[in-house]
């Protein structure tokens, strides 16, 4: 009876180790030495304001350059770096490259626009957060009004009293915070107007779909106005068009990110854009 059921779930260990599981823990395996072998690497998104379409700040967006699997997407691995704990190192590890590039751009007098960074849940309710974060700034004599992090909705309503603390804790070290992909998780109006945010990012897939579908029209406007009635700024993601361009300026929506103006793109392109606005 014992060696039967030993069998049986050694056969389920057996079958669903090929794909999709050996895969994944291969990719553990890797992503631990991502970092010492240089692998993970920052890029850099910019934001442009909605009027002037000026350069306002950039979203740092990490990616993993594999050497045998090349790029690998961060929808990919930050899921499966939350999955085993290796958020904590590999969070870090972005707080602090962004860090060492703005105090570099600083040393080198160029304008420096703010840098968000996006936290996962884990890091999110980690006990030291803000106290580490509060040591990288220092370490790198970062002002604090030119880094800013992104959380999402459900990452603040799995817990919303702690978070309200945790996000009090960043706010008073001078942070600047957003709420990304806004529209697509279950927030409590009622806490949300309590939540000590600067910016809500309405979610692609309204983007998306405005001037095609008048529902996605009156999501998109409706966000720009409860953000506007709380004291909060907009900031549209993904946008790709002209047409979606043009809507949001007439809608009032604040700032600008996506493809229609620019791409994530390498440190070094981001510190050319920097140069030209100089
Ligand atoms: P997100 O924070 O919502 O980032 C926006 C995603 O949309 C990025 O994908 C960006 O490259 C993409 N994007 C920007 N503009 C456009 C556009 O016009 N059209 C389209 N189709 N896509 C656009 P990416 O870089 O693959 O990142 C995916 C997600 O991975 C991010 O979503 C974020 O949740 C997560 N992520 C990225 N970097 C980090 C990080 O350093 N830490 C954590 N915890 N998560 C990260
Ligand atoms: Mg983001
Ligand atoms: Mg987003
Ligand atoms: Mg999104």
């Amino acid at each position: 009876y014992k060696a039967k059921e030993t069998h049986s779930q050694t056969c389920i260990f057996e079958s669903s180790m090929d794909g999709l599981v050996l895969e994944s823990l291969e990719l553990e395996a890797e992503l631990r030495q991502a970092i010492v072998k240089n692998e993970l690497h920052v890029y850099y998104q910019p934001k442009v304001d909605a009027g002037s379409e000026k350069i306002v700040g950039f979203e740092a967006l990490l990616r993993w350059v594999h050497s045998d699997r090349g790029m690998i997407s961060p929808g990919v691995f930050i899921p499966l770096a939350e999955q085993t704990g290796l958020i904590h190192e590999i969070g870090l590890w972005v707080i602090e490259d962004v860090c060492r590039q703005l105090r570099q751009w600083a040393d080198q007098d160029y304008a420096i626009v703010p840098v968000a960074v996006n936290l996962s849940a884990k890091q999110f309710q980690s006990v030291d957060l803000a106290k580490q974060v509060a040591t990288i700034l220092d370490s790198y004599h970062i002002d604090s009004s030119w880094f800013e992090f992104e959380l999402t909705e459900s990452m603040i309503m799995q817990n919303p009293l702690s978070s309200i603390r945790i996000m009090k804790e960043l706010k008073d070290l001078g942070l600047r915070l957003a709420v990304d992909d806004f529209g697509t998780g279950y927030s409590s109006l009622n806490y949300l107007r309590r939540l000590p945010l600067d910016y809500l990012k309405i979610d692609r897939s309204f983007i998306d779909d405005v001037t095609q579908d008048l529902s996605a029209d009156a999501v998109a406007t409706s966000i720009i106005g409860i953000a506007r009635s709380l004291g909060m700024q907009t900031i549209a993601e993904g946008v790709e068009t002209a047409e979606q361009l043009m809507f949001l300026k007439d809608n009032n929506c604040d700032f600008i990110q996506g493809f229609y103006f620019y791409r994530p793109m390498p440190v070094d392109d981001a510190t050319s854009l920097l140069e030209r606005s100089c």
